[in-house]
């Protein structure tokens, strides 16, 4: 697909001739002079103008998302020029681009002229476009590993202009967690969940600063054994309307901010201090998982930070797992082995979360220092419901085991995929079917022996 203005110049030239042509270009003109870089406030008032003459109206909001994290590595001037760069790209030397302007330190406001091209069609050319720009800047500064959302809105001639900058930030805001470039047009019922969201961060904060994120634990159980042999920490944290706040919700876009790290040590002091109070009251101490994101394994420090805590304790630190979900083996492999494998050596347990829900080779994964695979509920769903299936996940089961990992199951809900599962050569299940994350008082009275 093209959407260069000047192929569209002399497509139409070819069948209308040089009277059309004159008119396209003086349209052009017209255009080109009023792409300058006016202020949001300007912006704002004349773009309801601009959308009446031009054929289809595409209003883009672009975020640039990791700034913060690009200025903390490269410096602040870097994320300057950074900025700069994203401006020529996206309004100076777009062609499509009719008006344009910073609406924040890092987000652009983007009027382009659509043509007749379709959603599909435009979301197409937009991602490429983005993707372009981000693989160039990812090449002078592969550290920063920056990434764009870029939201889209179509205006209508008689809509008023600040409505529609805000669909085009919700549809941005919409776009879903990913290292790739993402764009996405606004669709009905985004303002409405783009508020709910927006609204994570500062709640997130508040429960940070005032000690209110809230550990639960859920219990891993061995069949063999007949008991408990571990537990995974979940964490959880209250809206101001008291409403319970999913991780589900919260995680990506504490992983977007590049604030999950505050969310993850939260829950290892947490963990560390619980494992602490049981070793000073005599009682027997299992491993607890907590999930590590991907993100935090892009910190530097973060293996020194989280063994400080540790030995600070002087707990075992075969007490502690660490799960990090299979995603966290797609980039910079070789760094994150190297991490991996420092904390094993530390004495830490490592356990490979969520197995079956990604895209992982299994080449791969046997370079993995992990001592657990948590097989996915989704994979484990899929498996046992046919005998295809059932066979896959018996020879992994088996192959895993053999390369000394330990299995575990997840999501497990009823006593017949108990029994599939078992039949598979997997000991150990966490679900439902044994117990819901519980919060630690009730997981005390049940699990922990006196
Ligand atoms: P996960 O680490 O795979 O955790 C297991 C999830 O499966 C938990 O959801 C748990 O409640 C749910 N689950 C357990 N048993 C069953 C079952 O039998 N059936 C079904 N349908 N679900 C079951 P939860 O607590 O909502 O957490 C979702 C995900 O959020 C976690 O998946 C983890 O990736 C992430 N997460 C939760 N807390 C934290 C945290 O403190 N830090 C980080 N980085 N991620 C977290
Ligand atoms: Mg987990
Ligand atoms: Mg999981």
């Amino acid at each position: 697909m093209c959407m260069h203005y000047n192929v569209g110049v002399s497509h139409i030239l070819c069948i209308w001739g040089v009277k059309v042509k004159n008119k396209i270009e003086s349209n052009r003109a017209k255009i080109k002079s009023v792409r300058y870089i006016p202020s949001l406030k300007s912006f704002k008032k004349k773009g309801q103008k601009v959308v009446d003459n031009i054929q289809q109206a595409v209003l883009l909001s672009i975020n640039l998302c990791n700034l913060k994290y690009f200025n903390e590595i490269y410096g602040t001037d870097e994320g300057d020029y950074l900025i700069s760069k994203m401006i020529d790209y996206f309004i100076i030397n777009n062609d499509n681009c009719v008006f344009g302007t910073k609406s924040y330190v890092d987000h652009l406001l983007v009027l382009c002229e659509g043509y007749n091209y379709s959603k599909e069609e435009l979301i197409d050319y937009y991602e490429h476009f983005s993707k372009d720009f981000k693989e160039e800047i990812n090449a002078k500064y592969p550290r920063a590993r920056i990434n764009l959302d870029v939201g889209m809105y179509i205006v209508q001639k008689d809509e008023d202009f600040i409505v529609a900058q805000d669909n085009a930030r919700y549809a941005r805001r919409s776009v879903a967690d990913s290292y790739e470039t993402s764009v996405a047009f606004y669709t009905e019922g985004l303002r409405e969940k783009s508020l709910r969201e927006a609204s994570v961060i500062p709640n997130f904060q508040k429960a940070i600063e005032e000690h209110e994120i809230i550990v639960l634990l859920q219990p891993k159980y061995s069949v063999e054994k007949n008991k408990i042999v571990g537990a995974e920490a979940l964490s959880r944290f209250k809206d101001p309307s008291g409403n319970i706040v999913s991780p589900a919700l919260y995680v990506p876009i504490l992983e977007k901010a590049n604030i999950i790290y505050q969310l993850d040590y939260e829950v290892l002091r947490q963990v560390i201090n619980m494992q602490k109070r049981w070793q000073d009251e005599g009682k027997e101490l299992f491993p607890i998982s907590v999930n590590l994101s991907r993100i935090d394994l892009l910190e530097d420090d973060i293996i020194e930070n989280i063994d400080s805590l540790v030995e600070a304790s002087q707990i075992p630190k075969n007490t502690i797992e660490f799960e990090f979900t299979e995603t966290v083996l797609v980039e910079n492999l070789s760094s994150v082995i190297n991490k991996l494998n420092l904390l094993k050596e530390k004495g830490y347990r490592i356990a490979i979360d969520d197995f079956g829900s990604g895209y992982n080779s299994l080449y791969v994964l046997g370079q993995i220092p992990a001592n657990v695979i948590k097989f996915d509920r989704g994979f484990v769903l899929h498996s046992l419901s046919n005998e295809i299936g059932l066979t896959i996940m018996k020879n992994l089961v088996e192959t895993f085991k053999e390369i000394s990992f330990e299995v575990l199951c997840e999501g497990v809900e009823t006593k017949e995929e108990e029994a599939n599962i078992v039949a598979c050569g997997c000991d150990v299940i966490q679900g439902f079917l044994y117990d819901r994350p519980l919060a630690v008082p009730d997981f005390e009275a049940k699990y922990v022996a006196c």
